[in-house]
C-alpha cells in the first residue's frame, strides 16, 4: 500500500509550526493509544503511522529531507537506485517519540539510550560529481570536508582533565523534566542540559566544554558500480561527532553523474544516435561503435535500414548496483542526407533518380496514391 503523506497523516499543512505539529500528533496519539485501544489493529496502525509522521516532521533535518525527497528519503535502496538510503525508522524511534509525550512505558533502562540519541552528532551532506565512465566502473575517491571531531583533551566529555561534570541543577541529573498536561504527565528533555543530566562546571579549555572541535577530515569513499544521478550513499557514523557519549551523525554522499558527450542514460540502459550515410542505409554495412567501457562493438546494418531504426546490444549498458549484470545499449540509426555534393556525386544521383523506380520507395508510392484519391474527392 502506498504510504500516506506525513502532513496528511497529521492533518496539518506544510507550513505548520512545531507547536501545531505537536498538538496534532498529541490528539492522534491520545485517540489511538494502544492502552486505550487494546487488541485494535487499526488503532495500532494509526498510532504507528502518526508517530512515524511526527518523528520525521518534528526533526528539522529529517523534515527537510522529507520535504525535498518525500518518502524516498527514508527508504533503504529506494528512489533512483539509492544505496543504503536514509536511515529508516526502527521501533526504538517510535518509543522515543512516544515517551516524549507519555513518559516511560514498559520500564526503565531506556534513558541511557535516549541520552545518547539526544547527543547524536549532526548528519552531513557531501555532493560529489563523477563521470558516466566512473559510474560504470565504480571508483575510490578521497573527499575532504569540515566536520566536528571528538576533543582529544577531554575525551569528549567537555570537562577540564581531572574534573568531571556536575549534576544538572535544573533536572537533578534526570535529563528530563515532567509537567502535567491534562490527564497525562508529559516528560520533556531538560532545556538546560539538553537531556545529558550533566552540567559542565570546569570546561575543557580546548573545546570550551563542547566536547568536540571543528576540523577538516579526509576520508576515502568507495563509489559502487552503477550509481545513478541522484543516488545517495550513507556512510554511517561519518558525520559530526556526538557529544558526551552520543553517537556520531552520518555522512550522505549525493552523487551527481555528469552528462556524457556520446551516451545518454536511462536507468541501466544507454542510448546514442548513430549517423550513417544514405549509401550505407541502402546498401548495408558493418559499423564499429563505441561502448561505455572504452571499447568497441560491431553492429551489422542490413541493406534497406530506415532512418530511426534501433539496434539493441545486450549487456552493453550500465551495471546494476550490487548485481553482476548489465543493462543494454540502444543504437538509433540516423540516416544523413548528403550535403555539399561535388559534380560527380550530383551526376551519379541524377542518374540514380532517373533509373529509380517506385519499387525501391514503397512509402512514397503509397503516400501519393492516397494524395491522388484525396484530390479526386
Ligand atoms: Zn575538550
Ligand atoms: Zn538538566
Amino acid at each position: 500500500m502506498a504510504k500516506r503523506d506525513y502532513y496528511d497523516v497529521l492533518g496539518v499543512t506544510k507550513n505548520a509550526s512545531p507547536g501545531e505539529l505537536k498538538s496534532a500528533y498529541r490528539k492522534l496519539a491520545v485517540k489511538y493509544h494502544p492502552d486505550k485501544n487494546p487488541d485494535d489493529k487499526v488503532a495500532e496502525d494509526k498510532f504507528k503511522e502518526a508517530s512515524e509522521a511526527y518523528g520525521v516532521l518534528s526533526d528539522k533535518s529529517k523534515k527537510e529531507n522529507y520535504d525535498n525527497f518525500g518518502h524516498a528519503a527514508f527508504e533503504n535502496g529506494g528512489g533512483s537506485g539509492g544505496f543504503g538510503g536514509f536511515g529508516g525508522f526502527s521501533g526504538g524511534d517510535f518509543s522515543d517519540i512516544f515517551e516524549d509525550f507519555f513518559g516511560d512505558f514498559g520500564g526503565g533502562g531506556r534513558r541511557s539510550s535516549r541520552r545518547s540519541s539526544n547527543n547524536r552528532g549532526s548528519d552531513l551532506r557531501y555532493d560529489l560529481s563523477i563521470s558516466l565512465e566512473e559510474a560504470y566502473s565504480g571508483k575510490k575517491q578521497n573527499i575532504q570536508f569540515s566536520t566536528t571531531e571528538k576533543c582529544i583533551t577531554c575525551k569528549g566529555n567537555g570537562s577540564k582533565p581531572g574534573y568531571s561534570p556536575d549534576r544538572c541543577t535544573y533536572c537533578g541529573g534526570n535529563g528530563r523534566v515532567r509537567t502535567n498536561q491534562g490527564f497525562f504527565t508529559v516528560q520533556q528533555t531538560c532545556p538546560q542540559c539538553a537531556g545529558s543530566g550533566e552540567e559542565i562546571t570546569n570546561p575543557c579549555g580546548d573545546c570550551s566544554g563542547q566536547g568536540n572541535k571543528q576540523t577538516s577530515k579526509k576520508i576515502s569513499v568507495t563509489i559502487p558500480k552503477g550509481v545513478d544521478d541522484g543516488t545517495r550513499i550513507r556512510l554511517a557514523g561519518k558525520g559530526e561527532a556526538g557529544t558526551r557519549g552520543g553517537t556520531n551523525g552520518d555522512l550522505y554522499l549525493f552523487i551527481n553523474v555528469e552528462s556524457h558527450q556520446l551516451f545518454k542514460r536511462s536507468d541501466v540502459n544507454l542510448f546514442f544516435e548513430c549517423p550513417i550515410s544514405i549509401a550505407d542505409s541502402a546498401l548495408g554495412t558493418t559499423l564499429e561503435i563505441p561502448t561505455i567501457d572504452g571499447g568497441k562493438a560491431k553492429i551489422k546494418i542490413p541493406d534497406g535500414t530506415q532512418n530511426g531504426k534501433q539496434f539493441r546490444l545486450k549487456g552493453k549498458g550500465m551495471p546494476f548496483m550490487r548485481r553482476g549484470d548489465f543493462g543494454d545499449l540502444y543504437v538509433q540509426i540516423k540516416t544523413e542526407v548528403p550535403v555539399s555534393l561535388n559534380k560527380e556525386q550530383k551526376d551519379l544521383l541524377e542518374k540514380f533518380r532517373k533509373i529509380d523506380n517506385e519499387r525501391s520507395n514503397p512509402s512514397i508510392k503509397k503516400f501519393f496514391q492516397k494524395a491522388k484519391s484525396f484530390w479526386k474527392n
